[in-house]
């Protein structure tokens, strides 16, 4: 039985009034284009950089990421502009190298891997906890349980397309997941739409549908360079593109009544 997420006790890391967008490249590949990116970013007041320096990938043969020097990278653009950096572990014997990271993610394909969870937690830093594509929602929640068992709260639920039988898109967003999470916890629930649509021309509307619902944010895949890039290319947003979807879901915001963090 979830105990607790449902006793959650201090107040969640996203307030009801608010929309936190992480926005960034699948990999971080460069130095020049990650900073580049991070300036757009920060000027459109999106203050979250993602990227992978280790990547889950499903193939042994795609890019597996930059590693340390992929975090290296990030560091050198959170100091040259301030922005905060998300990024992905995926072995609990890289923890060390995460000190500068400031939300550290866990992949849908370790959402049950307990010994990086209890790492993380143990960390103190926020954790952007992914929901498996093969997982329930309970499943998920379980997850959070354990991390907040192992004494961290700073949780952020991140719901990224789960596997169904439809062939619409890579996997199926699950938009109602928001609604069955806020009925148990006041953890907030972010979406996914790059990984849940797998097409960049899915992305805008899955984001804005998301905003509507209204989630408690966005993490989206955008380059500068996305034809370029060695991991989820066909799903990854060019900048500009990017910056009118934020003018879009600005809009969106205003109604569903959240500010944009
Ligand atoms: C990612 O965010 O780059 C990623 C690998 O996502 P997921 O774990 O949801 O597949
Ligand atoms: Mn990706």
């Amino acid at each position: 039985m979830l105990k607790l997420v449902k006793v959650f006790p201090t107040p969640p890391l996203i307030n009801h009034d608010e929309f936190l967008v992480i926005a960034g490249p699948c990999a971080v590949q460069n130095y020049e284009q990650t900073l580049k990116l991070a300036q757009i970013l920060m000027a459109h007041g999106v203050r979250y950089l993602r990227g992978g320096a280790y990547k889950a990938r499903t193939s042994p043969y795609s890019f597996q990421g930059l590693h340390e020097h992929g975090l290296a990278m990030l560091s050198a653009v959170k100091s040259a502009t301030g922005i905060k950096i998300v990024t992905e572990i995926t072995d609990v014997r890289d923890i060390d190298k995460f000190h500068d990271v400031d939300i550290i993610q866990i992949g849908a394909r370790n959402m049950q891997n307990f010994p990086l969870l209890e790492a993380v937690a143990h960390t103190n830093k926020p954790i952007l906890l992914k929901r498996d594509f093969g997982a329930t929602v309970e499943e998920w929640l379980f997850a959070a349980e354990y991390l907040m068992d192992f004494g961290n709260e700073k949780i952020i639920l991140c719901e990224r397309g789960i596997r169904t039988f439809s062939d619409a898109s890579r996997t199926t967003l699950d938009l109602a997941a928001i609604g069955a999470v806020r009925k148990i916890t006041k953890l907030p629930v972010i979406i996914d739409p790059s990984h849940s649509g797998g097409d960049y021309e899915l992305v805008p509307e899955l984001a804005r549908a998301a905003a509507a619902y209204p989630a408690a944010g966005l993490m989206i895949e955008v380059a500068i360079d996305p034809e370029h890039a060695l991991s989820d290319k066909e799903e990854t947003l060019r900048a500009d593109k990017f910056v009118s979807l934020l003018d879009e879901i600005d809009a969106i915001l205003a109604i569903v009544k959240k500010k944009r963090i």
